[in-house]
């Protein structure tokens, strides 16, 4: 089999050295991955190397000069097979590209030839993009919403990535399968010998659904452990329509602090009538926060924003939300806020099938659900109880609210 090539451009080539340990530098010496390293400073002619220079236009740090890039770039794709009209993927590394993934690391190993330009300082000169865009496919890709110094990190990450895609160089290829990501669903937590761990004093036992040898037991132990750890560290990957038929044609998401503004906006809108209704004499929360306080809660809670889907890139509008989270006071009992739907929306399911997402996050060991609304708010009431909740006396109950309460089933 011929193996996957890998070129990587950096001025940092023993950056690239762990390339040469573990799994991706057995694979390596197998031939399975061909990986060529080079210095982009072999294609910079003056006498000091010089790969950058200073901004047009003025700004901060420097920037990398075309003219080495175009050459070092050239000179990859003239040392592709000959005879062969192949080139490779290049894919240049920045915080503005693509989000890497476990999926696009699976569409990059389906190709022949990867190349990698790892940037520096402020990055290329754009002009390198269009150069290499005129001979070969070209993907900026982001290994997170974060800025490292240059782009060897990511290479590192996304050559073992995809490396390990490949077959042959992970011994149990079914291990492959049953990781986080593979499905959409985070991995159960994994444990080994021995079952009782003394950890200086403190015993850590092993779950004992575990040491069951009840294949079927183990099995569900661990989707639900699955479910529980992706509702609790990545609600944004859980199978939003599942759980939501009304939502099904909306954006659903985890909300960022972007979306504040307009849930401020929302927020106060939904709860204005249980404002008038108050006539100032109890405090309605929605009403009287500001955007500091939505931005805080973003923190503390679990919060969905729905919108209608975008057009032509635009996000749509904001029409729907819900929040949960943990019960600051009972971490036995999920809490659930602030649902609001837009009025033109009302009456279609989607204030059910959001209280149902969000109940849907709660992890295994919660046994209740908790939520707040206003005294006066009839309607809102008897959603509640329709939905299986109870009106109950809470001890924290701030006046003009009601507290309900529903069981878990
Ligand atoms: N001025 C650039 C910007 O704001 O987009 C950041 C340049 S960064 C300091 C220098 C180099 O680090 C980039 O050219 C890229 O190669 C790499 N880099 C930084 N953050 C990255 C990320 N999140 N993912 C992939 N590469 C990154």
């Amino acid at each position: 089999m011929t193996p996957v090539r890998v070129d990587v451009v950096s001025i940092f080539p023993d950056y690239l050295a762990p390339l040469d340990l573990s799994l991706i530098g057995k694979a390596r010496r197998d031939g399975i991955l061909d990986v060529r390293v080079h210095d982009l400073r072999d294609h910079a002619h003056d006498r000091h190397r010089t790969v950058d220079d200073s901004p047009f236009g003025g700004g901060a740090g420097m920037v990398m000069k075309p003219e080495p890039w175009a050459e070092a770039l050239d000179a990859v794709v003239a040392s592709g097979p000959a005879g062969e009209a192949t080139v490779p993927h290049l894919i240049v590394p920045g915080p503005g590209g693509v989000p890497f993934s476990q999926a696009l690391a699976r569409s990059l190993a389906q190709e022949p030839w990867l190349a990698f330009a790892c940037g520096r300082y402020e990055g290329l000169d754009e002009r390198v993009y269009e150069h290499a865009a005129d001979r070969m496919p070209v993907t900026v890709v982001s290994l997170g919403d974060y800025v490292l110094n240059g782009g060897e990190v990511a290479v590192l990450a996304m050559v073992e990535a995809v490396g390990r895609l490949l077959p042959g160089v992970v011994g149990n290829a079914e291990s492959l399968v049953e990781e986080s990501h593979e499905d959409g669903l985070l991995e159960y937590p994994v444990y080994t010998r021995p079952a009782s761990w003394d950890d200086a004093g403190t015993v850590r036992e092993v779950p004992a659904v575990l040491l069951s040898g009840d294949h079927g037991a183990i099995a569900g132990w661990r989707h639900q452990q699955r479910l529980d750890r992706t509702a609790g560290r990545r609600p944004d990957l859980l199978p939003v329509s599942a759980t939501a038929r009304a939502l099904a044609d909306l954006d659903v998401r985890v909300a960022a602090p972007a979306d504040a503004a307009e849930l401020l906006v929302l927020q106060r809108a939904c709860w204005v009538r249980e404002g008038l209704a108050a006539r100032g004499r109890w405090v309605v929360p929605p009403l009287a926060e500001e955007l500091d306080d939505v931005l805080r809660a973003l923190g503390e809670w679990t919060t969905y924003a729905v919108r209608v889907p975008a057009v032509d890139g635009a996000p749509g509008r904001l029409v729907a939300s819900v929040r949960a989270r943990r019960h600051p006071d009972d971490a036995t009992r999920w809490e659930v806020g602030r649902l609001a739907v837009v009025p033109d929306l009302q009456g279609r399911g989607l204030g059910r099938d959001l209280l149902a997402l969000a109940e849907s996050l709660a992890p295994a060991d919660v046994t209740g659900f908790a939520l707040t609304t206003g005294v006066l708010e009839e309607g809102n009431q008897r959603f509640y109880k329709r939905a299986g909740y109870r009106l109950v006396t809470g001890e924290h109950t701030p006046p003009g609210a009601v507290d309900f309460a529903k069981r878990r089933r």
